[in-house]
């Protein structure tokens, strides 16, 4: 029995794919190596990845700088707790994250996945309600379509019933707001002619709950589970209006768009500004380039300061063991510093106006509903999720991995990807779609 077929029947036999139908009759990738902006399996095929992990691989495969950082790291002391120390890459993070986010966001709290970002920064916003007077603060506001995490509280966050049916009952004090994108078109082209959620349908829901009763409202810049949705500029504007209007707290979920995916290193930084930023931000994904789990949640300094005043602890009531694990915060210090070091943000525009421009071609076939994204994070959308599953297996046979998330195939390479890359990525994709949309519909 060689190696690859004992890997194939452990898997099989033992491991349980997250977000996978258990029948999949398709026979998984053995993925065992990656290198730049592809990964090779267990056959030595070669993929180019142009969903960059789940969005993380921001930096690529194997960097070197990663690499040697995150060795280097776990040679000398691999962790610590917060609770009652602190470790040089964790303090030198969390200065590295103020100095990269418009103060008063000046105080991290780290944990390690994005759900876990959310549930704390969920909590914090309530909890600072609570340490405030404001005890009947407690709704939080979320997009219907946002996905902010599979934790207990996060799933409450979205209303996509695949999300939550069956799931027992979820945590009380959650409303979701309308989405704000168009049911007909779906895209960023027509708002003008469309009318799209916004102000006007949230602030009377916001009314009609009572503006006492909610906490926070928590969106992502650009949707991105829920299907690459892109709202119209100045959205993010008007919630922080509200938000400063009826004294709720904005949250932006930057777990996929953070550190540059969307051609700023912010996806927040499209639409509000260091006068108007949100009072907290949370990051994962691309916080460590996929190297090692770790998220964090940044909050303006006087939001930090109040749980000095919290009656049990006089400090937050939350942690984690490994949150703010020292070996990935060393991994995100060298993250970052290649995302500075090679202008990563800035290509990140470049190559996504690219692969934008070609991919738009795609709307000219009879089974794609629509091509949109910001930066490099590009949703087609086909007309079916039949059809998107078609599509992404005929580009893997042809060496090109995208992301499916129901019937939108996300493209969301590293920031790394080389223009010919891109190219190559976005000619296999319309062959891909051109192929299933000409014998599917
Ligand atoms: N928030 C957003 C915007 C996400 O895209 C995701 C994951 O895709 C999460 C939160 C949850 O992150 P994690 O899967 O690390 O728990």
């Amino acid at each position: 029995m060689n190696r690859a077929l004992t890997v194939r029947e452990a898997d099989r036999q033992h491991l349980w794919h997250p977000w996978s139908p258990l029948d999949s009759n398709h026979e998984r990738l053995v993925l065992v190596e990656g290198d730049g902006s592809h990964v090779r399996d267990d056959h030595g095929r070669t993929f180019l990845d142009l969903r960059a992990g789940t969005l993380n691989a921001t930096v690529g495969y194997s960097h070197p700088t990663v690499v040697q950082a995150l060795s280097h790291q776990a040679g000398r002391l691999m962790t610590w707790d917060l609770a009652e120390v602190t470790t040089l890459p964790a303090a030198e993070l969390a200065h590295r994250i103020a100095s990269l986010l418009p103060p008063p966001l000046g105080r991290t709290l780290f944990c390690n996945s994005g759900s876990e970002a959310t549930e704390a920064a969920l909590k914090i916003a309530r909890m600072w309600h609570h340490i405030e007077g404001c005890d009947e603060r407690m709704v939080v506001l979320s997009y219907a379509d946002g996905y902010h995490g599979a934790t207990a509280a996060a799933i409450a966050t979205t209303a996509a019933p695949f999300r939550r049916e069956g799931t027992g009952p979820l945590p009380n004090g959650y409303a979701h707001l309308a989405t704000p994108r168009c049911a007909g078109c779906a895209s960023g082209t027509h708002h003008e002619h469309c009318r799209v959620p916004g102000a006007v349908e949230w602030e009377e829901q916001i009314l009609a709950i009572g503006p006492e009763n909610i906490a926070a409202v928590l969106v992502e810049p650009v949707l991105s589970v829920g299907g690459v949705i892109v709202p119209p500029p100045g959205r993010l504007h008007d919630l922080r209006a509200l938000c400063d209007r009826y004294g709720m707290l904005l949250i932006v979920d930057e777990v996929a768009t953070g550190y540059g995916r969307t051609g700023r290193l912010f996806g927040f930084e499209h639409d509000l500004n260091a006068q108007a930023a949100p009072d907290i931000v949370t990051t994962s994904k691309g916080l460590t380039g996929g190297y090692a789990p770790l998220a964090a949640v940044t909050v303006r300094d006087d939001i930090y300061s109040a749980f000095a005043r919290d009656p049990l602890l006089g400090g937050l009531r939350h942690g984690h063991t490994t949150g703010g694990h020292a070996t990935a915060c060393a991994a995100a210090l060298a993250v970052l510093d290649v995302i500075e070091r090679d202008s990563l943000v800035a290509a990140a525009a470049d190559r996504g106006s690219q692969l934008l421009a070609l991919l738009q071609m795609l709307t000219e076939c009879v089974g794609v509903r629509d091509v949109r994204g910001r930066g490099l994070m590009i949703g087609v959308e086909m007309a079916s999720i039949e059809l998107a599953e078609q599509v992404s297996r005929a580009a893997q046979d042809a060496g090109v991995l995208v992301r499916g998330f129901g019937p939108v195939l996300t493209v969301a390479p590293p920031l790394t990807i080389s223009a010919d890359e891109a190219r190559m990525g976005a000619e296999v994709l319309t062959d891909a779609v051109r192929a299933a949309t000409t014998v599917a519909v």
